[in-house]
C-alpha cells in the first residue's frame, strides 16, 4: 500500500483549491441565494481539464488515475457540493459509465466531448415512484425497427437543465423484472425530450436538478448502452463511481467544516477564554477530524482498487456511507461551534449542514447503505467480476 499522494496529484489539488478560493468561494454565498451557479464556471472546470480528468486521454480525457478523481471532488466540495455534484454526474455516473459499457462509437461521439468538456453529461434513473427501489421504475423503451421510442418520467435528476446527454433507464421487457431494464444515451435536442427545474431545494441550492420528461422519444437503437436487459446491472456499476465521486466530496465538505471551526474557535471567546479551549468544543472538532482521516482512506482505498481493475462495490459503499455521515454530523456540529452566528448566512456552516443532506439521501440512502454492509457480513451478498469492468489506471494506448 502507498499513502503518499504523486507529484502530479498534488499539483492537481493545489489547482483545484486555487480555483476554488478564487473563483468559487468569492461567489458562493450569491450563488446559493440565487438559485444557480454562473455556467461560464463550466467553461473553468473545462479548461483545468476537469472534465475528464480519470479518462484516457485517446477519449478527450486527461488520463490521470481514479484517485486523482477524488481529489478533484475533494476540493470542489471543499468550495460548495454542487461543484461536486455535477462532477458526480457528468464524470462518475455518465463519463465512466460510457467507458466501461460503450462501444468505440459511443464513446468517439459522446464520452470524447463529453471529457473534454464541450458537453455535459448526466444519469436518469430515480422516478417519483422508484428511488432506492430501482425495479418499481415504469419509464419504457419500446423497439421499432431501428429505433427506440421512451415514455416516461424522471425526477430528482442533477443537471436536468444543464445536460447534453443523458443515461437513461427504462424498462424493455417489465415481465423479466430488474433483467428487463435498459440503458440508453438521450441527447436532449430529441424531440419529446423536455426538463423542469426543482425548486425550493434544502440545499444544494446553486446546483439544478429535476425532473426530465420523455414524450415518444425517438433515438437510434445505436444510442442503446449495454444488450438489452443489462441496465439494471450497468446502472449498479454507475453507481460505483458516483458513490466513490460522493465519498471524496464528503472529505471536502469535512475539511470546510474543520476550517471554518477552526477560525471561529480562535477568534470568539466565552467565559474568559477562547471556544477552542472549552473541551466539550474541543470533541466536537476532535470527532471531524476523526471523521475526515476514516472517510479519506475508506475512499483512497476503493480509489486504490478501481486502479487495479478490482471491482470495488463493497467498499465504495462503506465509503460513502460513513463519509457522508460522518460530513453530517460535522456540518451540524459546525453550526453547533458558530451558536447562533451559525444559524445564519453570516457564516458557511449553515449552507454546510444544508448540503451535507442531500448526499445522505442520493445514490443509495444511509439505510440502503446499512443494509448492503451487513448483507456482505452475514455473507448474503458477494461481488463478482462483472463482464465488462472499468479500465484499470494506468490506461493502455
Ligand atoms: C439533490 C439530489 C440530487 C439527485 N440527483 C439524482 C440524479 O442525478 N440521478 C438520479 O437518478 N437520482 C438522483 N437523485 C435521487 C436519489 O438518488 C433518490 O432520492 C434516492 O435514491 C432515494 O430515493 P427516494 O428519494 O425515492 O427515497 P425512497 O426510496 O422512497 O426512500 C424513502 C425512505 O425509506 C428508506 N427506505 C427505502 N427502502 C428501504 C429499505 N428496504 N429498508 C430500510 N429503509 C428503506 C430510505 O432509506 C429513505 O429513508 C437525487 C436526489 C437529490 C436529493
Amino acid at each position: 500500500m502507498d499513502f503518499d499522494f504523486s507529484s502530479e496529484q498534488m499539483l492537481l489539488r493545489q489547482t483545484v483549491r486555487k480555483f476554488v478560493d478564487d473563483e468559487i468561494l468569492p461567489h458562493i454565498a450569491e450563488w446559493d441565494a440565487g438559485g444557480a451557479f454562473d455556467p461560464a464556471i463550466w467553461k473553468r472546470l473545462a479548461d483545468l481539464g476537469l472534465m475528464g480528468v480519470c479518462i484516457p486521454e485517446k477519449y478527450g480525457g486527461s488520463g490521470m488515475d481514479y484517485n486523482s478523481l477524488a481529489i478533484v471532488c475533494e476540493e470542489l466540495e471543499r468550495g460548495d457540493t454542487a461543484f461536486r455534484t455535477a462532477v458526480s454526474v457528468h464524470t462518475g455516473l455518465n463519463s465512466m459509465s460510457l467507458l466501461q459499457w460503450g462501444t468505440e462509437e459511443q464513446k468517439e461521439q459522446f464520452l470524447v466531448p463529453q471529457a473534454k468538456g464541450e458537453k455535459i453529461g448526466a444519469f436518469g434513473l430515480t422516478e417519483p415512484g422508484a428511488g432506492s427501489d430501482v425495479a418499481a421504475l415504469s419509464t419504457t423503451a419500446k423497439r421499432e425497427g431501428d429505433e427506440y421510442v421512451l415514455n416516461g418520467q424522471k425526477t430528482w435528476i442533477s443537471l436536468c437543465d444543464a445536460a447534453d446527454h443523458f443515461i437513461v433507464f427504462a424498462y424493455t421487457d417489465k415481465s423479466l423484472k430488474h433483467k428487463g431494464i435498459s440503458a440508453f444515451i438521450v441527447e436532449r435536442t430529441r424531440e419529446g425530450f423536455s426538463s423542469k427545474a426543482i425548486k425550493g431545494k434544502y440545499g444544494i441550492r446553486s446546483g439544478n436538478t429535476g425532473e426530465l420528461f420523455f414524450e415518444d422519444v425517438r433515438i437510434p437503437a445505436s444510442n442503446r448502452l449495454g444488450e438489452e436487459g443489462e441496465g439494471f446491472k450497468i446502472a449498479m456499476a454507475s453507481l460505483d463511481n458516483g458513490r466513490f465521486t460522493v465519498a471524496a466530496g464528503a472529505c471536502g465538505l469535512l475539511m470546510a467544516c474543520i476550517e471554518e471551526s477552526v477560525k471561529y474557535c480562535q477568534t470568539r471567546s466565552t467565559f474568559g477564554k477562547p471556544i477552542g479551549e472549552h473541551q466539550l468544543v474541543q470533541q466536537m472538532i476532535a470527532k471531524m477530524e476523526a471523521g475526515f482521516q476514516m472517510s479519506r482512506l475508506l475512499v483512497y482505498r476503493a480509489g486504490e482498487m478501481k486502479n487495479k481493475g478490482i471491482r470495488n462495490t463493497r467498499e465504495t459503499s462503506l465509503a460513502k456511507w460513513q463519509a457522508c455521515d460522518f460530513a453530517n454530523q460535522a456540518a451540524d456540529d459546525a453550526v453547533q461551534i458558530h451558536g447562533a452566528y451559525g444559524y445564519s448566512d453570516e457564516y458557511p456552516v449553515a449552507r454546510f449542514l444544508r448540503n451535507s443532506k442531500a448526499p445522505v439521501i442520493y445514490e443509495g440512502t444511509r439505510e440502503i447503505h446499512t443494509l448492503m454492509q451487513a448483507d456482505y457480513v452475514l455473507g448474503k451478498r458477494e461481488d463478482r467480476k462483472l463482464n465488462r469492468m472499468l479500465p484499470a489506471w494506468p490506461f493502455e494506448d
